[in-house]
């Protein structure tokens, strides 16, 4: 079990009303059930413990780190994370470990851990069942990285924040459940990845943060797009756009989006939709964009695409690969 921060693990400070980390002892001293179940369970966590917003590449080549090098002594991994970002560490985990094929499973809370009414106690339960969790043949059943959260264990790279108040705070919108929890745990292999005995766990260290996320929006001015665009940093753009991926009929637009992916700029199509997949030849607004030869995301999520983007252009694969990655599946993470 590895714990980074988060709202599971916090308290509020009593001068300022603030919720705090607190350690990891503390928060075990809440959760007595742990010792029942029938495991062994070792404990890690982050030094300090880190609210998810300052959760950074950093964090994740240290997740990268320890799950590697503790791979062939678990059956699984539990990783205790704050949930405001657990989506992206999720999307990050399942392409730097290349070849996982044990469970790692990501949960958190929305009230903290020490609160009567607190969501923590039952997420954390939950995800030590499912990261013990094995076939009759001894492989384990999810060997893949998820979360799981109030009732649904998702695929990581699916799944997105969806509320900041309920306990039911995580979607996976475009990909069906691996689990769900009732009175029984109940697993939806067919949704899980399938077990590769021959698959050996490659990690994978280096993400470029040098991306931005671009959302569209009515009233777009040709400054604020040609701004980002000729910004010699930033190599890849997830641009947001409406629908099924379309943008505004404006020849500047297109002008700069070709110079862009001319240059060796990556641009990245996703939806604004919560659910469903671009399709850049369904309308005009569309085939203009195909002309200018950016890349279609699909049904991928914010957190997928970004991370999958951040990966392969720290693998310092050139245009010609990342296109040829962005349209297949690497992690399960997009449906072609
Ligand atoms: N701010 C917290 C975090 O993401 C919220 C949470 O854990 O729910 O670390």
């Amino acid at each position: 079990m590895i714990y980074t921060g988060g709202t599971i693990g916090m308290m509020k400070n009593s001068e300022t009303g603030a919720l705090e980390n607190f350690n990891f002892e503390k928060l075990l001293e809440y959760i007595p059930e742990i010792k029942e179940f029938n495991l062994n369970i070792h404990t890690i966590a982050f030094a300090p413990p880190i609210d998810s917003s300052d959760i950074s590449p950093d964090s994740w080549c240290e997740l990268v780190k320890i799950i590697y090098s503790n791979y062939k002594q678990y059956d699984g991994f539990v990783i205790l994370h704050g949930t405001d970002t657990m989506a992206f560490t999720a999307s990050a985990l399942s392409f730097m470990l290349e070849g996982l094929m044990k469970p790692v499973i990501l949960t958190g809370s929305q009230l903290p851990i020490g609160a009567l009414r607190t969501d923590g106690k039952e997420n954390l339960l939950t995800a030590i069942e499912i990261a013990a969790a094995k076939n009759d043949d001894g492989t384990p059943i999810v060997p893949e990285v998820c979360i799981f959260f109030h009732e649904k264990l998702m695929r990581g790279n699916r799944t997105t924040k969806v509320s900041a108040e309920n306990f039911d705070a995580f979607k996976s919108n475009n990909y069906p459940l691996l689990a769900h929890s009732g009175i029984e745990l109940q697993f939806f292999k067919n949704n899980i990845r399938a077990y590769n005995p021959d698959a050996v766990l490659t990690p994978h260290y280096k993400m470029d943060p040098n991306i931005v996320i671009f959302s569209l929006f009515p009233g777009i001015q040709p400054c604020t797009i040609e701004k980002i665009l000729k910004e010699k940093d930033i190599k890849g753009v997830i641009f947001r756009t409406f629908g099924s991926g379309n943008a505004p009929q404006k020849e500047w637009l297109v002008d700069a989006l070709t110079n862009a992916s001319k240059s060796g700029k990556i641009i990245v199509n996703i939806t604004q939709c919560s659910t469903g997949s671009v399709r850049m030849d369904l309308y005009e607004t569309g085939q203009q964009l195909l002309k200018s030869n950016i890349i279609s995301g699909y049904d991928s999520t914010v957190e997928a695409s970004l991370t999958k983007l951040m990966f392969l252009l720290g693998e310092g694969r050139n245009p010609n690969e990342i296109r040829h990655y962005m349209n297949s599946s690497i992690a399960g993470e997009v449906t072609i």
